[in-house]
């Protein structure tokens, strides 16, 4: 009985993907929506149910969310598509700017013998912690004006992620029930919170107390800050003696099917394979793995990535998030820019571009793991594998001569 009924299933898949790859290219190939959210007020007696039974006191419950009411503004917020997709360029230059190296020279100076202590405490070095701190609220000047409990409300009662955000909001309440911080505790759209917008699950299980108050508080004590942020690292795998990678030369005739996050050679095999420091100079004689990477396509720059660089990906999932930390802590202590120059022409790809390049390779037998106009992991490797198949250069990085070239196909 189960076994045809999977089989049936299995039929219907196979047909319904030909029928989408025979139908029109101006159909979206996006899942199918989730179904719609039960009505808000059974939904949310239910919500209290659970987070009583998980021991949440029914005071808290009853203060915090008696007139509670979904924000359209978060749904807003949560669907909007930009039109464009960033460049990692475009990226760079916003989130490391003069101003932000500027201030975040002047922060690593006046809380010089703080930052000394946490790293010394948690083994985090101080310009990576004042990095993140600068990228994530400009060191504190915006952590956000929406309502926590509100927001998280709003989104797990949301159909698009109601597992994950209902986990963020019991995380929450229970903060709140610890006393941690009040009932309207503000963060972003999402519930982001205090200096490094730490989610809560985060907040509960990595924040700590280095002011000895009792309290966990991220949006005023910079020892509480400072030290959530290192934990939160150093537990996340942070090595203390390393840094997170450099900008590198590569040799003219490379392989690219060697870069990416998912291969890792020790530093002599990529020293073997002609890789060198932007001086020239050879790789330091350090026994240690990295990978490359290539945020803007083999004719952008270079960087050889180290461990910590993963441990930044932990933290925020993005490689242009990760590259941005590790050049602005960098910058911090004296760097210059990038020796590799932005092009004259940044052509940032339009989500439609990005959706009609990820069905166009699915068409062709390359998974991208769905048509989201989004570049994520899956399509990078999509892009790979086709490159690849095609005799292209293989960065996985998508642009318009790519999508020109799949047109063609
Ligand atoms: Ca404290």
């Amino acid at each position: 009985m189960k076994m045809s009924f999977y089989l049936m299933r299995k039929i219907l898949a196979t047909l319904a993907v030909s029928a989408l790859t025979l139908s029109s290219f101006a159909l979206p190939l996006e899942a199918a929506e989730p179904p719609p959210p039960p009505p808000f007020k059974q939904w949310l007696e239910d919500l209290k149910a659970e987070a009583s039974g998980r021991g949440i006191s029914n005071e808290l419950l009853d203060r915090a969310l008696s007139d509670i009411k979904p924000i359209t503004r978060v749904i807003e917020l949560d669907r909007r598509q930009p039109e464009f997709s960033m460049t990692f360029w475009s990226y760079l230059t916003k989130s490391v700017n003069a101003a932000r190296i500027k201030k975040g020279r002047d922060m690593l100076v006046k809380h010089k013998a703080l930052l000394g202590r946490v790293s010394k405490a948690l083994g985090v070095q101080p310009r990576f912690l004042v990095a993140f701190w600068g990228l994530e609220s400009n060191f504190g000047t915006y952590t956000g004006v929406f309502p926590v409990v509100g927001a998280l409300v709003t989104l797990a009662h949301d159909r698009r992620r109601p597992k994950f955000f209902r986990d963020q909001l019991l995380a929450v309440l229970q903060l709140i029930d610890q006393g941690n911080f009040s009932d309207d505790v503000k963060g972003s759209w999402a519930g982001a919170m205090g200096n490094h917008q730490f989610i809560p699950t985060t907040y509960r299980d990595f924040a700590v107390d280095f002011d000895g108050d009792g309290k966990r508080n991220l949006w005023r004590s910079l020892p509480d800050i400072f030290a959530s942020a290192a934990n939160y690292l150093h537990r996340s795998g942070w090595d203390p003696k390393r840094t997170w990678g450099r900008e590198v030369k590569l040799p003219k005739r490379i392989d690219l099917a060697v870069t990416g996050l998912e291969t890792l050679k020790p530093l002599a095999e990529w020293q073997k394979l002609g890789i060198r420091q932007m001086n020239g100079g050879p790789l330091p004689k350090v026994d240690i793995e990295a990978s490359v990477v290539l945020p803007a396509g083999y004719q952008g720059p270079a960087f050889l990535v180290y461990k910590n660089f993963r441990t930044v990906m932990v933290w925020n999932r993005s490689i242009y998030y990760a590259i941005a930390v590790g050049h602005l802590a960098d910058r911090l202590v004296g760097a210059g820019p990038l020796k590799t120059k932005k092009p004259i022409k940044d052509v940032a790809l339009s989500r439609r571009d990005v959706m009609d390049i990820q069905r166009r390779l699915t068409a062709l037998g390359f998974d991208t793991g769905g048509v989201d106009g989004r570049v994520g992991p899956m399509t990078r490797k999509a892009i790979k594998a086709y490159q690849s198949s095609v005799y292209l250069p293989a960065d996985g990085y998508p642009n318009m001569g790519l999508l020109e070239r799949l047109r063609g196909a």
